[in-house]
């Protein structure tokens, strides 16, 4: 027997599909939106429906942002010769919620993965490469303590060393497999202090 009309059971259906949320959880917010007036739905789907129009990439480093160059890139009192390389935007976040690096960034968007069939080409690598053609003192490979945040690091450095730019790797006070975005940062901060060259 079906409790929802097809309408309701649909809008619970989109919602548990979202990440970390579960049948309940999926449920609860269907519900919330129904009883919300009207233009607050409005308000909520037009602010949907905007962002996945208007943010894309960085040029640079990949970061998500509405702009052509992230305000990070954009910048001048911060260090561009310093490139930071994250997983993710929420790794950059994390990082930028510090206050304490002065460098930029590059942001792979995923890592290398041979289990889930996930390559190098599969990230953003060849950009950072091609960012590095330019005059660059530092990578700091800031990439998950996971198998596959380490497999990256490992590939990136022997990747970029020839090249003659030092290579570090944050310090691994940061627990094996943890997500660097749930990580206190007290913790990043020494991670990133303690970090140490390829
Ligand atoms: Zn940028």
């Amino acid at each position: 027997m079906d409790y929802y009309s097809s309408e309701i059971a649909k809008l619970i259906e989109e919602f548990s599909a979202l990440p970390g949320i579960g049948a309940k959880s999926a449920q609860r917010l269907a519900f919330h939106i129904l009883n919300m007036p009207e233009d607050h739905v409005q308000s909520l789907s037009a602010a949907i429906i905007s962002a996945k129009q208007n943010v894309r990439y960085c040029k640079c480093c990949y970061n998500l942002t509405d702009q052509d160059i992230c305000p990070i890139c954009q910048d001048k009192a911060r260090d561009h010769k310093t490139i930071m390389v994250v997983e993710n935007t929420r790794d950059l976040v994390a990082y930028e919620k510090t206050g304490k690096y002065e460098g930029i960034y590059h942001v792979l968007h995923g890592a290398i993965s041979p289990m889930l069939g996930i390559g190098p080409n599969d990230i953003k690598l060849k950009e950072l490469m091609v960012r590095l053609e330019q005059d660059v003192d530092e990578v700091i490979i800031a990439t998950n303590s996971s198998i596959e945040g380490e497999t990256t690091a490992m590939y990136i450095s022997k990747l970029i060393k020839p090249a003659g730019i030092k290579v570090t790797r944050i310090a691994s006070g940061v627990p094996v497999g943890g997500d660097l975005e749930y990580i206190d940062e007290v913790t990043l901060l020494r991670a990133l202090q303690g970090r140490t060259e390829l």
